[in-house]
């Protein structure tokens, strides 16, 4: 893959190549990696221009103007690997902790009271003090406890067998970083613990895969090495694996390092420009995808990475064990967007954006290769849109204040006039006026 990817990054390409292939992206068909090399090697500013404008085109045609809400829940930081760019890293002295079942049944309740419906369970890898069954055991007191619709899960490599008791709990998508796809870079920041081999853990998701884990949602940690071969490796693997099971990653993460973070220099470290370019072209090139973006980015970044690629991103996050509602001091890593849940429900619907709770595609068994197809087909935004609004509508009635109620409303009717025939969507949203819940399609 190395010298495959150098090579690639190396190639001369001339201005009418570049032409072809931005007139192939705003046809909405996803790019080869060549075809993506060209792209991030270009410091043309036209050309650059052109790659922001077709990826906002590519997000509102296929995803439309929407964002999906998501709030990571920490339950364990134990862990006994050594991420060297990690507050949890195994030889860090903080004191460990873990959430006790009650302690779950807490942090949820804060969590609900936000308006969330979609957790990403996050935990540390430490087979002893956080073992999967603890970790299922989470699992099932947030589904068996609240109104939680859709469990996502980050933890770390697993087995087969252990996937597949994954895969039994129910989850929505299983969340893996590759953190860099470089081997020697990936040497260097990993130099303890299982997670060390890299080999285990890029083959993870076919593992996953195989256990019938079919939503895998990857990402990078953009900064640990050149994010041009970062943005190439991801989409080959993309590639190998929709070889090999007809579909490929669900989402794809984008955390990023910048030049120093933490008190620590890195080379490699992603500038904004660069930032927002390497979104732009992933969104260009693996249309089909939704796109992660955490609190770590500044409201101003999230604010144009929304434009040019990002469905979905956390709101109200904190990224400690035990965070929520209380005052936490070690962090996973340092957050650049302290807005609370609410704020940024306000600031989406301000901009235009529906803000939306929706967990329906895994409920209604629109996973795998099912929802790609329709993704492909454009048909995607069709459910969304009306998804979106009914779950806005049911925050709204639940936890919306009088402000909040109105600019909803507002919202909701403008956006109702893109849904061709919104006669079913005007009688769901009646139906949550009379006090119905999780109405969904
Ligand atoms: Fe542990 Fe994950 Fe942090 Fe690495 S990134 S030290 S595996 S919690
Ligand atoms: Fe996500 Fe499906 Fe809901 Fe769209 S309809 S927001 S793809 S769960």
């Amino acid at each position: 893959m190395n010298d495959y990817i150098n090579a690639l990054l190396h190639e001369a390409v001339s201005d009418k190549d570049i032409e072809t292939i931005l007139k192939k992206a705003a046809r909405f068909q996803g790019l080869t990696t060549r075809e993506a090399a060209a792209l991030l090697t270009s410091t043309d500013e036209g050309h650059i221009s052109r790659i922001f404008e077709i990826a906002g085109q590519i997000k509102s045609h296929i995803y439309g103007e929407r964002i999906v809400l998501f709030a990571p829940l920490y339950i364990s930081d134990y862990c006994i690997n050594s991420c060297t760019y990690c507050g949890f890293k195994g030889n860090g002295s903080h004191q460990r902790r873990k959430l006790t079942q009650e302690d779950v049944k807490a942090q949820v309740a804060i969590l609900e009271k936000m308006g969330h419906k979609r957790l990403a369970v996050e935990a540390g890898e430490d087979p002893h003090n956080c073992s999967l069954d603890y970790i299922l055991e989470c699992i099932n007191t947030i589904y068996s406890t609240s109104d939680i619709r859709r469990v996502n899960v980050n933890i770390a490599a697993l087995d087969i067998e252990d996937y597949r008791r994954l895969k039994a709990a129910n989850i929505g998508t299983y969340i893996l970083f590759q953190e860099t796809y470089h081997r020697p870079s990936y040497a260097q920041f990993h130099p303890i613990g299982p997670k060390k081999d890299y080999d285990y853990h890029f083959k993870a998701f076919e593992r996953a895969m195989e256990a019938g884990l079919d939503d895998v949602g990857a990402g990078v940690l953009f900064g640990l090495y050149d994010y041009k071969y970062e943005v190439l490796a991801l989409m080959l693997h993309n590639e190998a694996l929709e070889r090999q099971f007809g579909v490929g990653f669900h989402t794809i993460s984008v955390p990023r390092i910048r030049d120093t973070e933490g008190g620590k220099v890195y080379p490699y470290g992603v500038s904004d420009e660069d930032f927002l370019k390497l979104v732009a072209i992933l969104r260009i090139a693996i249309p089909f995808t939704g796109m992660i973006i955490s609190t770590r980015e500044t409201p101003d970044m999230r604010r144009q990475l929304i434009k040019i690629g990002i469905s979905q991103m956390s709101a109200g996050s904190c990224t400690a064990v035990g965070g929520y509602g209380n005052n936490p001091s070690t962090l996973q890593f340092p957050l650049s967007d302290h807005r609370n849940a609410d704020e940024i429900f306000y600031w989406l619907m301000e901009e235009g954006i529906l803000p939306s709770f929706c967990t329906a595609c895994y409920r209604r068994n629109r996973s795998g290769a099912k929802f790609k197809d329709l993704a492909k087909k454009g048909d995607i935004k069709n459910i969304c849109l009306p998804n979106g609004l009914l779950t806005l509508k049911e925050y709204a009635l639940d936890y919306g204040d009088t402000r909040f109620k109105s600019l909803a409303s507002k919202l909701i009717n403008q956006k109702l006039t893109d849904i061709e025939n919104p006669t079913l969507v005007q009688a769901k949203l009646q139906e949550l006026e009379n006090g119905k819940r999780d109405i969904y399609i």
